[in-house]
Protein backbone atom coordinates (compact mmCIF):
# COMPACT_ATOMS: atom_id res chain seq x y z
CA UNK A 1 0.00 0.00 0.00
CA UNK A 2 3.01 2.22 0.96
CA UNK A 3 3.75 1.86 -3.05
CA UNK A 4 0.27 3.10 -4.75
CA UNK A 5 0.73 6.83 -5.71
CA UNK A 6 -1.09 9.00 -3.65
CA UNK A 7 -3.16 10.55 -6.95
CA UNK A 8 -4.67 6.67 -7.11
CA UNK A 9 -5.31 6.92 -3.68
CA UNK A 10 -7.20 10.45 -4.54
CA UNK A 11 -9.21 8.72 -6.97
CA UNK A 12 -10.16 5.91 -5.27
CA UNK A 13 -10.78 8.00 -2.52
CA UNK A 14 -14.14 9.73 -4.28
CA UNK A 15 -16.17 6.73 -3.86
CA UNK A 16 -15.42 6.17 -0.13
CA UNK A 17 -15.07 9.72 1.27
CA UNK A 18 -17.51 12.46 0.89
CA UNK A 19 -15.25 15.53 0.45
CA UNK A 20 -13.10 17.32 2.36
CA UNK A 21 -15.54 20.14 3.60
CA UNK A 22 -18.77 19.85 5.51
CA UNK A 23 -20.49 21.32 2.66
CA UNK A 24 -19.15 18.31 0.44
CA UNK A 25 -20.34 16.03 3.49
CA UNK A 26 -23.70 17.24 3.83
CA UNK A 27 -24.86 17.28 -0.10
CA UNK A 28 -23.78 13.60 0.05
CA UNK A 29 -26.06 12.73 2.97
CA UNK A 30 -28.99 14.59 1.66
CA UNK A 31 -28.12 12.81 -1.61
CA UNK A 32 -28.71 9.48 0.71
CA UNK A 33 -31.36 10.78 2.39
CA UNK A 34 -33.07 11.14 -1.02
CA UNK A 35 -32.17 7.70 -1.67
CA UNK A 36 -33.79 6.45 1.21
CA UNK A 37 -30.94 6.00 3.66
CA UNK A 38 -29.92 7.99 6.68
CA UNK A 39 -26.68 8.69 7.75
CA UNK A 40 -23.81 8.80 10.03
CA UNK A 41 -21.37 11.53 9.64
CA UNK A 42 -17.23 10.96 10.97
CA UNK A 43 -14.94 13.49 10.61
CA UNK A 44 -11.96 11.93 9.43
CA UNK A 45 -8.72 11.95 12.01
CA UNK A 46 -7.43 10.21 14.70
CA UNK A 47 -4.60 9.11 17.07
CA UNK A 48 -4.07 12.70 17.09
CA UNK A 49 -0.61 13.54 18.90
CA UNK A 50 -1.92 17.46 20.40
CA UNK A 51 -4.59 18.60 23.02
CA UNK A 52 -5.39 21.25 20.41
CA UNK A 53 -5.74 18.88 17.35
CA UNK A 54 -8.84 17.15 19.66
CA UNK A 55 -10.88 20.13 20.66
CA UNK A 56 -10.44 21.25 16.85
CA UNK A 57 -12.01 17.47 16.14
CA UNK A 58 -14.81 18.59 19.21
CA UNK A 59 -15.90 22.10 17.23
CA UNK A 60 -16.13 20.11 13.64
CA UNK A 61 -18.26 17.43 15.31
CA UNK A 62 -20.21 20.54 17.01
CA UNK A 63 -20.52 22.49 13.72
CA UNK A 64 -21.36 19.29 11.62
CA UNK A 65 -24.21 18.73 14.05
CA UNK A 66 -25.27 22.02 13.18
CA UNK A 67 -25.14 21.74 9.79
CA UNK A 68 -27.23 18.50 9.67
CA UNK A 69 -29.80 20.05 11.76
CA UNK A 70 -30.56 23.43 9.85
CA UNK A 71 -30.72 21.26 6.64
CA UNK A 72 -33.26 19.09 8.38
CA UNK A 73 -30.80 16.04 7.17
CA UNK A 74 -31.46 12.45 8.75
CA UNK A 75 -28.30 11.41 9.76
CA UNK A 76 -26.24 11.47 13.27
CA UNK A 77 -22.45 11.15 13.97
CA UNK A 78 -19.82 8.78 14.71
CA UNK A 79 -16.82 10.02 16.79
CA UNK A 80 -13.38 7.52 17.12
CA UNK A 81 -12.42 8.73 20.82
CA UNK A 82 -8.38 8.49 19.60
CA UNK A 83 -9.19 11.69 18.24
CA UNK A 84 -10.41 13.20 20.81
CA UNK A 85 -7.57 12.93 23.09
CA UNK A 86 -8.03 9.21 24.57
CA UNK A 87 -4.33 8.10 24.11
CA UNK A 88 -3.56 11.49 26.25
CA UNK A 89 -6.06 12.49 28.52
CA UNK A 90 -9.21 10.52 29.58
CA UNK A 91 -10.73 13.11 31.55
CA UNK A 92 -10.29 15.67 29.00
CA UNK A 93 -11.57 13.35 26.23
CA UNK A 94 -14.68 13.11 28.52
CA UNK A 95 -15.31 16.46 28.31
CA UNK A 96 -14.98 17.20 24.55
CA UNK A 97 -17.03 14.19 23.83
CA UNK A 98 -19.82 15.68 26.65
CA UNK A 99 -19.91 18.13 24.98
CA UNK A 100 -20.52 16.96 21.77
CA UNK A 101 -23.22 14.44 22.69
CA UNK A 102 -24.87 17.72 24.39
CA UNK A 103 -24.79 19.56 21.32
CA UNK A 104 -26.09 16.54 20.19
CA UNK A 105 -28.73 16.33 22.38
CA UNK A 106 -30.00 20.37 21.79
CA UNK A 107 -30.74 19.04 18.42
CA UNK A 108 -32.70 15.93 19.56
CA UNK A 109 -29.71 13.80 17.55
CA UNK A 110 -27.40 10.99 18.54
CA UNK A 111 -23.77 9.64 18.62
CA UNK A 112 -22.45 6.85 18.07
CA UNK A 113 -18.76 5.63 19.86
CA UNK A 114 -16.90 4.12 17.54
CA UNK A 115 -14.49 1.39 18.41
CA UNK A 116 -10.98 1.21 17.83
CA UNK A 117 -8.30 -1.33 18.83
CA UNK A 118 -8.18 -3.36 21.63
CA UNK A 119 -5.84 -0.85 24.02
CA UNK A 120 -9.19 1.37 23.63
CA UNK A 121 -11.95 -1.73 24.19
CA UNK A 122 -11.82 -0.24 28.20
CA UNK A 123 -11.63 2.99 27.82
CA UNK A 124 -14.14 3.31 25.48
CA UNK A 125 -16.67 1.55 27.40
CA UNK A 126 -15.92 3.43 30.38
CA UNK A 127 -16.23 6.99 28.87
CA UNK A 128 -19.67 5.19 27.03
CA UNK A 129 -20.94 3.74 30.62
CA UNK A 130 -20.39 7.54 32.30
CA UNK A 131 -21.95 9.40 29.90
CA UNK A 132 -25.29 7.18 29.94
CA UNK A 133 -24.72 7.01 33.82
CA UNK A 134 -24.87 11.35 33.52
CA UNK A 135 -27.93 10.47 31.72
CA UNK A 136 -27.37 11.36 27.96
CA UNK A 137 -29.12 9.16 26.48
CA UNK A 138 -28.59 10.15 22.81
CA UNK A 139 -25.10 7.85 22.77
CA UNK A 140 -24.38 4.20 21.36
CA UNK A 141 -21.57 1.99 21.17
CA UNK A 142 -19.64 -0.38 18.91
CA UNK A 143 -18.39 -3.50 19.60
CA UNK A 144 -16.66 -5.74 17.80
CA UNK A 145 -17.21 -9.43 16.67
CA UNK A 146 -14.10 -10.58 16.20
CA UNK A 147 -12.70 -9.58 19.69
CA UNK A 148 -13.35 -12.94 22.51
CA UNK A 149 -14.26 -10.55 25.35
CA UNK A 150 -17.38 -8.97 23.52
CA UNK A 151 -20.44 -11.50 24.48
CA UNK A 152 -19.34 -10.17 27.76
CA UNK A 153 -19.51 -6.89 26.95
CA UNK A 154 -23.25 -6.74 26.12
CA UNK A 155 -23.71 -8.65 29.42
CA UNK A 156 -21.97 -6.15 31.23
CA UNK A 157 -23.62 -3.49 29.68
CA UNK A 158 -27.21 -4.65 30.61
CA UNK A 159 -27.99 -2.62 33.04
CA UNK A 160 -27.40 0.75 30.56
CA UNK A 161 -30.37 -0.69 27.99
CA UNK A 162 -27.87 0.74 25.34
CA UNK A 163 -28.02 1.44 21.81
CA UNK A 164 -25.40 -0.90 20.12
CA UNK A 165 -23.38 -1.21 16.64
CA UNK A 166 -22.38 -4.48 15.74
CA UNK A 167 -19.13 -4.60 13.48
CA UNK A 168 -16.72 -7.74 12.46
CA UNK A 169 -13.88 -5.25 13.88
CA UNK A 170 -11.36 -4.07 11.69
CA UNK A 171 -7.95 -3.63 13.68
CA UNK A 172 -5.09 -6.34 13.46
CA UNK A 173 -5.29 -8.55 17.36
CA UNK A 174 -3.37 -10.96 18.44
CA UNK A 175 -4.77 -14.30 18.65
CA UNK A 176 -5.03 -14.46 22.39
CA UNK A 177 -8.20 -11.84 22.55
CA UNK A 178 -9.49 -12.08 19.14
CA UNK A 179 -11.07 -14.57 16.84
CA UNK A 180 -9.32 -15.32 13.29
CA UNK A 181 -10.62 -16.40 9.98
CA UNK A 182 -13.76 -15.82 8.20
CA UNK A 183 -16.03 -18.53 9.66
CA UNK A 184 -15.17 -17.84 13.42
CA UNK A 185 -15.92 -14.32 13.23
CA UNK A 186 -19.05 -14.73 11.70
CA UNK A 187 -20.11 -17.63 14.05
CA UNK A 188 -19.44 -14.79 16.91
CA UNK A 189 -21.29 -12.10 15.20
CA UNK A 190 -24.51 -14.40 15.14
CA UNK A 191 -24.07 -14.86 18.78
CA UNK A 192 -23.35 -11.27 19.79
CA UNK A 193 -26.60 -10.16 17.63
CA UNK A 194 -28.65 -12.82 19.24
CA UNK A 195 -27.30 -11.93 22.49
CA UNK A 196 -27.57 -8.06 21.77
CA UNK A 197 -31.68 -8.58 20.68
CA UNK A 198 -32.56 -10.90 23.10
CA UNK A 199 -30.72 -8.57 25.98
CA UNK A 200 -31.97 -5.02 26.83
CA UNK A 201 -30.19 -3.20 24.02
CA UNK A 202 -33.05 -0.52 22.58
CA UNK A 203 -31.66 -0.68 19.51
CA UNK A 204 -28.80 -2.67 17.27
CA UNK A 205 -27.25 -1.38 14.28
CA UNK A 206 -25.95 -4.07 12.14
CA UNK A 207 -22.80 -2.99 10.68
CA UNK A 208 -21.99 -5.65 7.33
CA UNK A 209 -21.52 -5.90 3.86
CA UNK A 210 -21.06 -9.60 4.30
CA UNK A 211 -23.82 -11.30 2.30
CA UNK A 212 -24.03 -14.49 4.42
CA UNK A 213 -24.05 -12.19 7.48
CA UNK A 214 -26.68 -9.91 6.13
CA UNK A 215 -29.16 -13.09 5.29
CA UNK A 216 -28.28 -14.63 9.12
CA UNK A 217 -28.99 -11.27 10.76
CA UNK A 218 -32.25 -11.39 8.58
CA UNK A 219 -33.27 -14.65 9.71
CA UNK A 220 -32.53 -13.96 13.39
CA UNK A 221 -34.75 -10.82 12.97
CA UNK A 222 -37.64 -12.30 11.63
CA UNK A 223 -37.31 -16.12 14.22
CA UNK A 224 -37.31 -13.36 17.11
CA UNK A 225 -40.11 -10.68 15.44
CA UNK A 226 -37.80 -7.76 15.75
CA UNK A 227 -39.44 -4.36 15.18
CA UNK A 228 -38.04 -1.56 12.48
CA UNK A 229 -37.78 0.44 15.06
CA UNK A 230 -35.24 -2.33 17.15
CA UNK A 231 -32.63 -2.56 14.45
CA UNK A 232 -30.70 -1.04 11.19
CA UNK A 233 -28.13 -2.01 8.70
CA UNK A 234 -25.17 0.03 7.95
CA UNK A 235 -22.53 0.12 5.48
CA UNK A 236 -20.02 2.28 4.76
CA UNK A 237 -19.95 4.67 1.95
CA UNK A 238 -19.13 3.80 -1.91
CA UNK A 239 -19.03 -0.39 -0.36
CA UNK A 240 -22.13 -2.80 -1.99
CA UNK A 241 -23.83 -0.69 -3.00
CA UNK A 242 -26.41 -3.50 -4.67
CA UNK A 243 -26.61 -4.66 -1.08
CA UNK A 244 -27.42 -1.59 0.59
CA UNK A 245 -30.20 -0.97 -2.12
CA UNK A 246 -32.01 -4.34 -1.66
CA UNK A 247 -32.43 -3.51 1.52
CA UNK A 248 -33.51 0.07 1.54
CA UNK A 249 -36.06 -2.28 -1.27
CA UNK A 250 -37.08 -4.91 1.12
CA UNK A 251 -38.43 -1.80 3.90
CA UNK A 252 -35.10 -2.10 6.28
CA UNK A 253 -34.19 0.72 8.30
CA UNK A 254 -30.53 1.12 6.10
CA UNK A 255 -27.79 4.07 7.78
CA UNK A 256 -24.52 5.28 5.53
CA UNK A 257 -21.37 5.80 7.53
CA UNK A 258 -20.24 8.88 5.61
CA UNK A 259 -16.46 10.07 5.90
CA UNK A 260 -15.37 13.68 5.16
CA UNK A 261 -12.45 15.81 5.90
CA UNK A 262 -8.52 16.50 5.43
CA UNK A 263 -7.56 12.73 6.33
CA UNK A 264 -9.00 11.27 3.23
CA UNK A 265 -5.58 10.15 2.58
CA UNK A 266 -5.35 7.90 5.83
CA UNK A 267 -8.90 6.60 5.36
CA UNK A 268 -8.88 5.10 2.01
CA UNK A 269 -5.35 3.37 2.58
CA UNK A 270 -7.08 1.86 5.60
CA UNK A 271 -9.57 0.79 3.08
CA UNK A 272 -7.63 -0.21 0.98
CA UNK A 273 -5.50 -2.62 2.88
CA UNK A 274 -8.43 -3.89 4.44
CA UNK A 275 -10.14 -5.68 1.66
CA UNK A 276 -7.47 -6.86 -1.24
CA UNK A 277 -11.08 -6.84 -3.93
CA UNK A 278 -10.57 -3.32 -3.88
CA UNK A 279 -7.24 -3.55 -5.99
CA UNK A 280 -10.18 -3.89 -8.77
CA UNK A 281 -11.03 -0.11 -8.15
CA UNK A 282 -6.78 0.75 -7.55
CA UNK A 283 -6.26 -0.69 -11.05
CA UNK A 284 -9.23 0.89 -12.64
CA UNK A 285 -8.33 4.24 -10.94
CA UNK A 286 -4.53 4.11 -12.05
CA UNK A 287 -6.00 3.34 -15.94
CA UNK A 288 -8.58 6.58 -15.61
CA UNK A 289 -11.92 4.57 -14.86
CA UNK A 290 -11.94 6.21 -11.52
CA UNK A 291 -15.52 6.53 -9.95
C1 LIG B 1 -21.22 1.28 9.33
C2 LIG B 1 -19.93 0.63 9.75
C3 LIG B 1 -19.28 1.07 10.89
C4 LIG B 1 -18.10 0.47 11.30
N1 LIG B 1 -17.53 0.87 12.48
C5 LIG B 1 -16.44 0.22 12.93
C6 LIG B 1 -15.88 0.50 14.20
O1 LIG B 1 -16.36 1.36 14.96
N2 LIG B 1 -14.80 -0.22 14.60
C7 LIG B 1 -14.23 -1.19 13.82
O2 LIG B 1 -13.28 -1.83 14.24
N3 LIG B 1 -14.73 -1.46 12.59
C8 LIG B 1 -15.81 -0.80 12.14
N4 LIG B 1 -16.33 -1.12 10.92
C9 LIG B 1 -15.56 -2.00 10.00
C10 LIG B 1 -15.90 -3.46 10.23
O3 LIG B 1 -15.40 -3.86 11.48
C11 LIG B 1 -15.27 -4.35 9.13
O4 LIG B 1 -13.91 -4.22 9.11
C12 LIG B 1 -15.77 -4.05 7.74
O5 LIG B 1 -17.12 -3.70 7.74
C13 LIG B 1 -15.59 -5.28 6.86
O6 LIG B 1 -16.30 -6.37 7.40
P1 LIG B 1 -17.64 -6.94 6.78
O7 LIG B 1 -18.53 -7.32 7.90
O8 LIG B 1 -18.19 -5.99 5.82
O9 LIG B 1 -17.22 -8.31 6.11
P2 LIG B 1 -16.11 -8.66 5.03
O10 LIG B 1 -16.09 -10.16 4.98
O11 LIG B 1 -14.82 -7.96 5.30
O12 LIG B 1 -16.70 -8.08 3.71
C14 LIG B 1 -17.76 -8.70 3.01
C15 LIG B 1 -17.73 -8.22 1.58
O13 LIG B 1 -18.03 -6.84 1.55
C16 LIG B 1 -17.22 -6.16 0.63
N5 LIG B 1 -16.41 -5.19 1.36
C17 LIG B 1 -16.23 -5.14 2.69
N6 LIG B 1 -15.48 -4.08 3.02
C18 LIG B 1 -15.18 -3.45 1.87
C19 LIG B 1 -14.43 -2.29 1.53
N7 LIG B 1 -13.87 -1.53 2.46
N8 LIG B 1 -14.33 -1.95 0.23
C20 LIG B 1 -14.93 -2.67 -0.72
N9 LIG B 1 -15.64 -3.78 -0.48
C21 LIG B 1 -15.76 -4.17 0.80
C22 LIG B 1 -16.43 -7.20 -0.08
O14 LIG B 1 -17.12 -7.60 -1.22
C23 LIG B 1 -16.36 -8.32 0.91
O15 LIG B 1 -16.15 -9.56 0.32
C24 LIG B 1 -17.53 -0.57 10.51
C25 LIG B 1 -18.19 -1.02 9.38
C26 LIG B 1 -19.39 -0.46 9.00
C27 LIG B 1 -20.10 -1.02 7.82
Amino acid sequence: MPFVPKRVVRRVARRYVAGETLEQALGVVGELNSGGCSATLDVLGEFIEREAQADATRDDYIAALQGINSRGLNCNVSVKLTAFGLLLDEVRTLERVRAVVQAAAQHKNFVRIDMEDSKCTTPTIAVFRTLRQEGHDNVGLVLQAYLKRTQADIDALTDLHPSFRLCKGIYVEPEAIAFKGLEPVRENYRRCLERMFAGSAVRVAIATHDAQLVEDALGILRSKAVPRERYEFQMLLGVTEHLRARLVREGHPVRVYVPFGHDWYGYCTRRLKENPKIATHVTKALFGFGR
